[in-house]
């Protein structure tokens, strides 16, 4: 099989290079990625690790084939003073806004052709669980007994002063650190750069019992001790959003590295770029914030949704480590090549996936470069392959497929009234008397008539049924 050649580079951002992917266990290859908290409706910049990740996962699905043989898991942050903050202004109780929003993430990423994780652990899950090889108090307990952190006022810090090489991550000075996480001096801080391991909750706010009071985990314990349960001390990649470079994942590496006295806690680490909306970064207060379930309903835009696929598409025709300016045209130009794409695709159904796009895919994630060549097949003729490596990328284009072009689905508004289905058939009805009458002439014309409306007539013995044009 040529894709069995296939030699997989990725750019680790930790050693700044693009290197050959030799994982650790070939029979076990082990992806964590830093998932969404879930207070709110995830944003179109929030879609963009998900699907990055997805093309990752299905490329090495592809290379390492079999049951079980790629573990992906993307964790779910429950616990977070901003699910605290939101759940109190709605008058709801955390379990239930987490709960709905875990599921309108589901739903969202689904919709946007992401195959779920391996694994989606919940942080509220992971900090006591005896079931688990560890979790986040155990984590914490080890890092106090091997002199990495200390407890202070029912705080527990980790203290960066004890791990000589912080910082290897994000390169910087320790002057860029303090500036940069906007570090909170606290009494019972040894160290400004010192960062939170566990803090103290009151009664009214979510807590654990631990060896320091009742209290809950700090953010960056959370992806260590999830991590390590599920995945082992030390795995393969770990990605997320090039803002969570520092601190949280330098956070991370300290953690895990000193808890379990590794030289490395993955051997790949990937950031995407940040995707930014008509040239500005995306804000609540500048109004040009959007978030997945905005873009892909009709309730923002009018009659301009766009489908959950131009979606996925325009966000990877930029490399995953550029920035993206989001556009409406590059939304415009998606769309446009989707349609273009499934009419092309139709109903074939046998075909193989491309070895070029493979190959393209195999450096570091070159999906513009894929969709470069996936035009040229398109252009060619190839529908066959062209079906087969669009589903491969996530896209399922074809007859059946709940893809709906602009095109159609302004069809199907318009025929959700009433009357035009009315006339629709009563056109039908004077075609198939103008046919009894031999008059062919007007049965063509008001099959034209209907063809220009989005009809497609079916005639069989039966009679004749309709359909809306795909
Ligand atoms: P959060 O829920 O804020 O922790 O973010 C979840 C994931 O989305 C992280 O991997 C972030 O790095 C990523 N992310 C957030 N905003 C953006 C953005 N504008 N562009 C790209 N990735 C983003
Ligand atoms: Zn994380």
């Amino acid at each position: 099989m040529a894709t069995k050649n296939l030699e997989l580079k990725l750019y680790d951002t930790l050693t700044r290079e693009k290197r050959v992917f030799n994982p650790i266990d070939p029979a076990r290859v082990r992806m964590y990625v830093c998932g969404p908290t879930v207070y709110d409706f995830a944003h179109i910049g929030n879609a963009r690790p998900v699907i990055v990740f997805d093309v990752l996962y299905r490329l090495l699905r592809h290379l390492y084939p079999g049951e079980g043989r790629v573990i992906y898991v993307r964790n779910i942050t429950d616990v977070d003073d901003k699910i605290n903050a939101r759940a109190a202004e709605r008058g709801v109780s955390i379990r239930e806004l987490t709960e709905e929003t875990y599921n309108n993430f589901k739903s969202d990423v689904a919709a946007l052709g992401c195959l779920p994780p391996t694994v989606e652990p919940r942080a509220t899950d992971y900090v006591s669980n005896p079931g688990a090889p560890v979790d986040m108090i155990r984590l914490i307990e080890r890092l106090i007994a091997n002199g990495h952190a200390y407890a202070a006022e029912g705080h527990v810090l980790f203290s960066v002063a004890t791990m000589s090489d912080y910082g290897k991550l994000s390169k910087r000075s320790l002057d860029e650190m303090v500036a940069g996480a906007r570090v909170e001096v606290a009494p019972y801080k040894r160290d400004p750069m010192d960062f939170v391991l566990w803090k103290p909750s009151s009664l009214d706010l979510p807590g654990w019992d631990s060896p320091w009071g009742r209290g809950r985990p700090g953010w960056h314990i959370e992806c260590s001790a999830m991590s390590a349960a599920l995945l082992g001390e030390t795995f393969d990649i770990h990605g997320g959003g090039i803002d969570l470079v520092f601190p949280h994942h330098e956070n991370e590496i300290a953690q895990s590295r000193c808890a379990f006295h590794t030289g490395v806690m993955a051997n790949y680490w990937m950031h995407n770029g940040f995707l930014q909306v008509e040239g500005e970064k995306m804000s609540k207060s500048l109004g040009n914030f959007v978030t997945i379930r905005e873009l892909i309903s009709t309730s923002k835009f009018g009659d301009k949704s766009w489908s959950p696929e131009a979606l996925r598409l325009a966000m990877l025709r930029t490399h995953y480590r550029q920035p993206i300016d989001w556009t409406v045209r590059s939304l415009e130009e998606a769309e446009q090549t989707l349609e273009r794409w499934a009419d092309l695709v139709g109903d074939v159904k046998s075909g193989k996936v491309a070895v070029e796009v493979l190959g393209i895919l195999a450096d570091d994630l070159n999906t513009p470069l894929a969709i470069t060549e996936l035009l040229r097949l398109g252009k060619a003729g190839d529908a066959a392959d062209l079906a087969a490596t669009l589903k491969f990328l996530g896209f399922d284009l074809g007859k059946g497929s709940s893809y709906k072009s602009p095109r159609r689905k302004a069809i199907e508004r318009a025929f959700q009234k009433v009357d035009l289905k009315e006339k629709v058939e009563a056109l039908i009805e004077s075609r198939n008397s103008a046919r009894k009458a031999k008059n062919f002439k007007e049965s063509d014309r008001i099959r034209d008539e209907l063809a220009a409306m989005g009809v497609v007539l079916k005639d069989s013995k039966e009679g004749t049924t309709w359909e809306i044009a795909r």
